[in-house]
Parts: structure tokens; sequence; C-alpha cells
């Protein structure tokens, strides 16, 4: 492996200061930013970081996702090992070259910048702003600000583990069904007798869609995951939002035992909806609506037979790019 200078940076003097990353970015289409991360934590174990294009909205207090603008794709690695530092940027470049043959949408070539962790601690805040979802949710950052607007349904999360940077197309396709929902009044009023709901979030990973359905009525929400990590940032985050006495988290999945629920939430992939679909229904009171993302378009009709064959008809459906969200009803 050639020795010199990496992408115009000379690794052996900067190798000689402590706390020094090397930060690869790649820009890359929508449809590719999946990929292109899989390739860069392949080179990074720490994690990938995508910053989606925004555009500024509210006089440029707050953002909007822009998607068809290329988003970012970050990875950071230390700079210590310089071989190991060496092969993994050789490792992505190639990677990279072979999905663009692959025929994907376009992607950007692989850039390199040395950052400082005295500095970075706190510069990854900056790729948060405050970002408006559907028509009346606001996702804020933590330490950011926000003047909100009378109607605004304002979440405040730590992106943290559990959330990766910006917000996943299939997070953004519930949270638009589940502002449908409530408009319909199905989360203040959707319950037994007119009650508030009660609502099951399966796979609750940063608590986002519980508290949104707290914020947006629900009386009672129980959030699940099976992963601890998700479980601990759905807790810190219904607190942070004060909502620690209506929406409750712990280990676990479908069923819940605790059910039936006059809602669920189910943000996974096709294949875990289709094998946990009998649990799923079975956690839904008749009448009820369950709340299916995370679907790639050519899963889709996979999905709807298996609910199909519970008896459940798709009542709504939301679509962003490959991505699918189905509301689907039990009967009565
Ligand atoms: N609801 C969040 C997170 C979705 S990511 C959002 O919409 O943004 C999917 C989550 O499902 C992850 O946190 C993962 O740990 C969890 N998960 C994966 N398999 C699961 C299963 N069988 N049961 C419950 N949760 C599961």
């Amino acid at each position: 492996m050639s020795e010199g200078p990496l992408a115009g940076i000379d690794l052996d003097a900067v190798a000689a200061t402590p706390g020094a990353w090397l930060e690869l970015s790649v820009a890359a289409d929508h449809e590719a930013v999946e990929a292109v991360s899989e390739i860069l934590a392949r080179a990074a174990p720490g994690g990938t970081s995508v910053e989606p294009a925004f555009e500024l909205v509210d006089e440029g207090l707050a953002a909007r996702v822009d998607l068809a603008r290329p988003a970012v794709v970050r990875a950071h690695l230390p700079i210590i090992d310089l071989p190991a530092v060496r092969a993994a940027w050789a490792r992505a470049e190639r990677e990279l070259g072979h999905l663009q043959a692959f025929g994907l949408r376009p992607i950007g070539d692989l850039a390199a910048r040395v950052v400082h962790e005295a500095d970075w601690a706190n510069a990854w805040k900056a790729h948060f702003p405050v970002l408006r979802v559907g028509r009346r949710i606001v996702i804020r950052p933590t330490w950011r600000r926000h003047k909100r607007r009378p109607d605004d349904i304002v979440l405040a999360l730590d992106p943290g583990m559990a959330f990766g940077t910006g917000l996943h197309p299939t997070t953004r396709l519930c949270l638009a069904a589940l502002e449908a929902l409530a408009d319909r009044g199905l989360l203040a009023a959707g319950g037994r007798n007119g009650a508030p709901a009660r609502v099951l979030d399966v796979g609750s990973g940063s608590g986002i869609l519980s508290i949104a359905a707290a914020r947006l009525g629900a009386r009672e929400v129980l959030a699940v995951d099976v992963d601890p990590i998700a479980v601990d940032a759905t807790t810190a985050n219904a607190r942070r939002n004060r909502l620690a006495r209506v929406v409750r988290a712990r280990e676990g999945s479908a069923p819940s035992g605790e059910g039936p629920f006059d809602v669920v939430l189910a943000n996974l992939i096709a294949s875990l909806l289709v094998s946990l679909a009998d649990d799923l229904v079975a956690d839904l009171r008749p009448g009820g609506v369950l709340l299916a993302s995370g679907i790639f378009e050519n899963r889709e009709a996979d999905v709807v037979e298996a609910f199909h064959a519970r008896g459940l008809e798709v009542a709504g459906r939301w679509a962003e790019g490959d991505w699918v969200a189905l509301e689907l009803q039990r009967p009565v």
C-alpha cells in the first residue's frame, strides 16, 4: 500500500497530534444512502451519520429535509494505526467504485478531512437543525431553541445512539401517518367509549413515535424494543418531554401480553412485519389500527398479503422514495 499523503493529508504529521480523527464523507442520492452508509461503516466501525440536505423554512428558523438533493454520509476513524487507516480508505474507495458500477444513482467522490476531538465534541450538533415533519410535528434537538406556533407538536429529542442522525424516511412516514390518525381523532378519542387511545410501539428505538403519539393525545403508550439501549433512550426521551407518566418503555416485542391496544405502531422491516403478523394482530383490539412501516416497496405485496390473511384491510398508504408505510385496520 502506498505511503505518502491520503487525499492531500499528510497522515504522518497528523498522527503526531493526539485526538485526531479522519472524517470520511461521501455525497449520495437518498436512494444510495443506505448502501454508502454500509460501506463507510465497514471502514469506520464507530458508525456513520447521515446529514440530509435541508431547505430552510420559517425564515430560516427551521429546516425541512430536501430529498431531491444528495445527503452527506460521514464516518470517523482515529488516526492512530496508519496502515489500518490507509487500508480502510482504499477499501472504502474500492467498494464505492463497485457501488457506482451497479448503476445506482450517482454518488460523489470519497472525501477526507482531519477533525480534532476537542472541536468535535460539540461540532456534530451543527448537523441537526430543528426539523418539521408533516404539518404540525417539530423535532427539536434538545440543545436548540424553537419558537413554536400555536398548533406545533414539539418533540425534544437527543439523538443519542438509538436515533442516528437526521430522520429515517420510515420514521418520517410513520410520523405523517400518526398525524393523520390524530387528525381523525383516533389518538385523543379513538379508545374504548371515546377515551384517548392506548398505543403500543413495537421497536421504539429513540421513542420518537411513542412521544409523538403521546403528544398527539394518546393516554397510555407502551414502548417495547429488543435492544436495551433503545429502551433506555426511549425512557430518557420520554422524561425529557415530561411524558414519563404516559410513555412506559421496557424490553420486549409483540405480543406484549398487555393488549389489546387501540393503535399499534411497528416501524420494523417487511420480513419482521410478516413474521410478527400474528403477534401484532393479537395486540390489536377489533376495530384498532396498525401502522406498519419500514416496508421497502418491492416487499409491500408480501406485507399486505400477510395482514389480509389475518382479516386486516389497508386503510391508508404513505410513500417516500422506495419506502412505504401502511395503515391496516382490524375489522370490528
Ligand atoms: N420506532 C423508531 C425506531 C425504528 S428502528 C422509529 O420509528 O424511528 C427499529 C427498532 O426495532 C430498533 O430499535 C430495533 O432494536 C427494534 N427491533 C428489532 N427487532 C425487533 C423485534 N423483533 N421486536 C421488537 N423490536 C425490535
